[in-house]
């Protein structure tokens, strides 16, 4: 153990959470609130997509996705909301977010990106997905099982995961990147997709996301 590591200061520590949140759910909000507090960081930033690279082209609009990001998040101060990738033009890289966001913060802040199960087994697939690990380190959490779809690892990321993984939260706050972690969390089993279904046949979406996100679905008949 290196004591001179142990003696600095505590750098910054923030988690970030992309997505398509079409729309946010509990699921996000808990996921980010229990590794907020099992890894200790300072705010989780919401990074709402606005082009998401691996899917069709969302029906409802960025802005509105973005707008019910903001509606979830209002009421905690360690959430904030990010919306960098609203302006740029063409995909939504999450290799240009963290460029972005190492310019605006420095090396000296921790970074970690939050992910769950599913989008981890496709982590090989993205844009130069090999350069992300110096920029920020990555929590995953297993998400239950979308019924049919098995979680499995390729070998390549197998290897990836083995070669980066640490249990130790400390290794998180005296780097600033290159760690990848697991951590378990209450499992709900709350995914967009089956949202949206829901609010196309009429179905209460009560429980499953925040009242006023549901209040300005209402507002906006949107999913329909
Ligand atoms: P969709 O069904 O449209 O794909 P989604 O519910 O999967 O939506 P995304 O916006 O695709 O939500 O997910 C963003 C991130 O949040 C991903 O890393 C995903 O794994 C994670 N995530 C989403 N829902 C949950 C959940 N219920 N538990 C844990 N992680 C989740
Ligand atoms: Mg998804």
């Amino acid at each position: 153990m290196n004591t001179a590591a142990n003696l600095t200061a505590r750098m910054p520590a923030i988690g970030i959470l992309g997505g398509t949140f079409n729309p946010i759910h509990f699921g996000h909000l808990r996921m980010a609130q229990e590794l907020a507090d099992a890894l200790n960081l300072d705010t989780v930033r919401f990074i709402p997509a606005a082009n998401p690279p691996h899917k069709d082209a969302p029906a409802i609009s960025a802005e509105q996705r973005a707008a019910m990001v903001k509606l979830a998040i209002a009421n905690n101060d360690s959430f904030i909301f990010d919306d960098r990738e609203l302006h740029r033009t063409g995909a939504s890289y999450t290799l240009d977010t963290l460029l972005s966001l190492r310019e605006e913060l420095g090396e000296k802040t921790s970074i970690t990106l939050f992910m769950g199960s599913d989008a981890f087994t496709k982590f090989d697939t993205w844009h130069r997905w090999q350069e992300i690990i110096s920029l920020c380190h990555i929590a995953l959490v297993q998400r239950p099982q979308l019924r049919g779809h098995e979680h499995k690892l390729s070998k390549t990321l197998e290897t990836f995961l083995h070669n980066h993984y640490s249990e130790n939260s400390d290794d998180l706050h005296h780097h600033a990147a290159g760690f990848v972690t697991m951590r378990q969390i209450t499992a709900l089993d709350i995914s967009s997709t089956a949202i949206r279904h829901a609010l196309q046949h009429g179905d209460s979406v009560r429980y499953l996301i925040p009242d006023n996100v549901i209040e300005y679905i209402h507002q906006y008949k949107l999913y329909r």
